[in-house]
């Protein structure tokens, strides 16, 4: 018999963790509504509760009880061991938004006194959560971006004063709007140089949303955690909210039972809706891909374009085009662009989209558009703007999963409005 191991993620999506014997036979899982979970004996509530208050490790055929929803609950199992299979893991842990995944990592394996080495531009969200959240727990936090080479990034750390305490890396790549892309086997090596002579060993993360789970698997390139919002292309019908973090048991374990503390892990209706976007998650994404392929083309010629930023488009003697080859298998389906003109003209352009939607968010099946500057990006700083290239005539578009000549089209008149 083969395996599960044996089989690709998409041939399991439909089945993997589900048992129809145990639900009538029902072919697809019941949304399990339940709170808490009725024991078969007082013997049976004491083993679960043992497990999982971390009192004895489970036997190797035993499964964590279920006990009350906060802790486990079928429909977050079975998303869970699925989204595992993607990330070619040990587990995974589903939460109720990306921001609920990113901040219970930091707040996980951060404590005052550490120092946090993250990337920039990252997503407003997290930056905010480092600026206005970690600062006043008195952990300090230290910047770099793409453009800084390995010497200059371990030059900042130094300067800090607080290079001994380092001990957690966040970078988000490819960042957003621009698709700037920071090399991640560059900032593995700076997190093993400094866990050789620092007390504690430091900790990488990244925030893989913009192509994972499968464009990119980082911790085949040396992240110890993966964090995404599973709001995007693992949902991926704009119909939700959630997050993900996946990584190995010892880890996994430290970041399930904070959740359980925080009581932020995903309710059974979004789990169910996450495990049915799963089911079509590679197909979605490769349609995605090849429209984005398409669209960036014709946005490459197109007179109305000052500047296009797509993976599928980097100069093929750039560093940048370098790491790319190293990390993705496919150039995604994020494009940003710059129109000829200011706000004006990318305000033109947006207002004159019809099939592709107006709004932020991204990895959904319908085509999104947004202006960075003035949406999603707008309480960077204007400096902040310039360095990372967030210019007035920026527009952000996530390519979705409609006929790619439609959108060509519609991209072209919209263009031509201006
Ligand atoms: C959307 C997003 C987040 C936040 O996720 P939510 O699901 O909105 O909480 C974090 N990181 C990136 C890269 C994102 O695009």
């Amino acid at each position: 018999m083969k395996e599960t191991k044996d089989y690709k993620p998409e041939s399991l999506m439909m089945s993997h963790g589900y048992k129809p014997e145990l639900s009538e036979g029902a072919i697809k899982q019941p949304i399990f509504m339940t709170s808490t979970f009725v024991f078969k004996s007082a013997e049976e509530g004491k083993a679960f509760f043992e497990v999982a208050y971390g009192l004895r490790e489970k036997e190797a055929d035993e499964n964590l009880g279920l006990i009350y929803s906060r802790i486990n609950n079928p429909n977050l199992e079975i998303v869970e061991n699925r989204l595992s299979l993607w990330g070619n893991c040990d587990d995974s842990a589903i939460f109720e938004s990306g921001m609920s995944a990113i901040t219970t990592v930091l707040l996980e394996f951060l404590k005052p006194g550490d120092l946090l080495l993250y990337s920039s531009p990252n997503y407003g969200g997290t930056d905010h959560f480092i600026h206005h959240f970690l600062d006043k727990i008195g952990v300090n936090t230290v910047c770099f971006d793409a453009k800084d080479s390995k010497d200059e990034v371990i030059e900042k750390i130094k300067q800090t004063g607080k290079a001994d305490k380092l001990t957690h890396i966040f970078v988000e790549t490819p960042a957003n709007p621009t698709n700037a892309l920071i090399d991640i086997a560059m900032c593995k090596e700076i997190a093993n140089e400094f866990s050789a002579t620092n007390d504690e060993n430091v900790i990488f993360t990244v925030d893989n949303t913009y192509m994972g789970p499968i464009w990119s698997n980082p911790m085949e390139l040396g992240a110890d955690l993966v964090v995404y919002s599973a709001t995007k292309y693992i949902g991926g019908h704009s119909d939700l909210i959630a997050g993900a973090v996946l990584a190995n048991q010892e880890l996994m374990i430290r970041v399930k039972t904070l959740r359980t503390f925080l009581g932020n892990m995903a309710n059974p209706h979004t789990c169910w809706l996450l495990s049915r976007s799963l089911e079509t998650l590679m197909i979605r994404m490769e349609k995605q891909q090849s429209n984005a392929i398409e669209v960036a083309n014709f946005l490459s010629t197109h007179p109305k374009v000052k500047e296009l930023f797509y993976l599928g488009n980097l100069d093929k003697n750039s560093k940048t085009y370098e790491i790319y080859k190293k990390q993705y298998n496919s150039p995604g389906a994020m494009i940003s662009f710059e129109v000829k003109g200011g706000e004006k003209e990318a305000f033109t352009f947006l207002n004159n989209l019809k099939v592709i939607k107006l709004a932020v968010s991204l990895g959904s099946t319908e085509s999104l558009a947004q202006h960075p500057a003035s949406m999603t990006h707008i309480g960077l700083a204007p400096e902040d703007k310039v360095k990372f290239g967030i210019s007035p005539s920026l527009v952000r578009l996530s390519v979705g999963v409609e006929n790619a000549q439609d959108l060509i089209e519609e991209i072209g008149l919209a263009l031509d409005a201006i």
